[in-house]
């Protein structure tokens, strides 16, 4: 485990030029190590600094020696421990956000004992304080990364302690049951015993299916945290760019009528009612044409498919239906898909009624990227299929990662065997097991025994400075 007795220091706001630009220090020495360098007109020595209080002053490069060099002029705000964001004794420079000076600042630090702070270390020391558990340490993370307003919202929940409070309301219901076993099954009083065993399976069941319930709700919290996923996909030319370039209202993709021209794939992040979508235009697929770039292009496509939570199969229907379409059809017919006629604004060629058939009777929905046409009612047809997720998931919204869902599914499992061992009248030991074990991967997700390379996986994630 990192030890907590260092300083570390680190630039808390992003690179670049800004109004100010944050330095912070955490650590039992970060407030003599900012006094070193730090002299204000208000205040002899930081020492004497209450908690949450402000300082105006000048930052030094090499405070005491002469002449004296000074750096930017900045606020400290000194934060005691443990009422800080890390428990630990935390100072926080706020200076002119110009990359050089920040650097300059930083360097000060450092001069003074402190290290660099390494990524999602202040937060991992949150949690280790015990001012956080896992889930809201994980909680900063998505909100960092938060793309819309509903992403947002899911993290603060979570942050706040949401899913954590679920987990322990499951664990405390969990905990009498084991209880329940471990005090032994009464064998010299059959009916007893068997009112004993009933209760114990009813309750298991009951846990099971709370977090059924939890798990259903995953991929709608997915989709909040990381976007849903759409890949436009369709044989060269049929107006994939022009399609994410209407989505988009902007010019991103190249749009030029020779076709195999998008030999890449382009991602673009939108914001449909606080959903984020993440739309990928792919190169195309069509059969090998001989050029190995454009075969790779194909390939990524194909990568990118995979990859979606939905897939736009995009056709032209002003040119008639090719070979190189069935072959898209057979493509994304494996994946969540929907068949979109492109160009409608020109004459058909198309018998809509014929891709229904060969999509299972869903419609296609006609669009022209060109006028705008259709466009509504597939961003339409798009939400509803997220929603029909969480339509589908009794609890709204659990924005679960795949460490929460892992877990889960292990409680789930052991919950099962637990009951199955009590049905089948087996011993008290095996039905303790299965309790234990399921206890055990609650506490996993709170992070009651982190090793600590679970906690080197979390953390690596972060930004350095959060
Ligand atoms: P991609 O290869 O599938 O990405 O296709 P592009 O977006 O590059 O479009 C290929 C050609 O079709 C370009 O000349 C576009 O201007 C044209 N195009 C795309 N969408 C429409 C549409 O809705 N109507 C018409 N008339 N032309 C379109």
């Amino acid at each position: 485990m990192i030890s907590s007795q260092d300083t570390i220091a680190a630039l808390a706001t992003p690179v670049g030029e800004g109004g100010i630009g944050v330095i912070r220090v955490s650590g039992s020495e970060s407030i003599p190590a900012v006094d070193t360098i730090f002299r204000s007109a208000k205040i002899t020595h930081l020492s004497q600094a209450a908690s949450h209080t402000c300082w105006i002053g000048k930052l030094y490069a090499n405070k005491g020696k002469e002449p004296p060099e000074v750096i930017d002029q900045v606020v400290v705000t000194v934060f005691r421990a443990p009422h800080s964001y890390t428990g630990e004794d935390v100072v926080e420079i706020s200076a002119h956000g110009n990359p050089l000076l920040l650097d300059r600042i930083l360097r000060a630090c450092l001069n003074q004992g402190a290290r660099l702070a390494g990524p999602g270390e202040f937060t991992e020391r949150a949690f280790l304080s015990g001012k956080m558990d896992l889930t809201q340490a994980e909680a900063v993370a998505d909100l960092i990364r938060a793309k819309t307003d509903k992403g947002q919202a899911a993290a603060v929940a979570q942050m706040e302690g949401r899913l954590a409070g679920k987990i322990r309301g499951l664990r405390d219901r969990l905990l009498p049951l084991l209880a329940h076993v471990e005090v032994g099954l009464d064998h010299s009083d059959e009916d007893h015993d068997f009112l004993k065993r009933q209760q114990l399976i009813s309750g298991c069941q009951a846990l099971e299916e709370e977090i059924a319930a939890i798990l259903d709700s995953a991929p709608l919290g997915k989709v909040l945290r990381d976007g849903l996923r759409v890949a436009l996909l369709g044989k060269p030319n049929v107006g994939k760019s022009s399609l994410l370039n209407s989505l988009l209202n902007e010019e991103r993709a190249i749009v030029t009528p020779v076709p195999g021209t998008t030999r890449d794939t382009l991602e673009e992040t939108l914001n449909w009612d606080g959903i984020p979508v993440v739309l990928t235009d792919t190169a195309g697929l069509r059969e090998y044409t001989g050029d190995p770039i454009e075969e790779l292009g194909i390939a990524r496509s194909r990568k990118a498919a995979a990859a979606a939570d939905l897939i736009l199969g995009i056709f032209d229907g002003s040119g008639p239906f090719s070979s190189e379409d069935k072959q898209v059809i057979k493509e994304c017919a494996a994946f969540p898909h929907i068949w979109v006629v492109n160009k409608s604004d020109l004459p058909s060629q198309w018998n809509l009624s014929e891709l229904a058939r060969l999509n299972g009777g869903a419609p296609a929905i006609q669009i022209s990227a060109k006028t705008g046409a259709g466009l509504s009612t597939l961003i339409r047809k798009v939400k509803e299929t997220v929603l029909a997720q969480s339509a589908n998931s009794g609890e709204a919204g659990w924005v679960l990662n795949l460490r929460h869902q892992d877990a889960l599914s292990r409680t789930q499992e052991a919950l099962k065997q637990a009951r199955e061992a009590a049905k089948s009248a087996a011993f008290e030991e095996c039905v303790a097991l299965e309790l234990q074990s399921a206890l055990r991967s609650l506490g996993e997700i709170i992070g009651e025994t982190p090793t600590e390379e679970l906690l080197g996986q979390i953390f690596s994630q972060f930004c350095v400075g959060k």
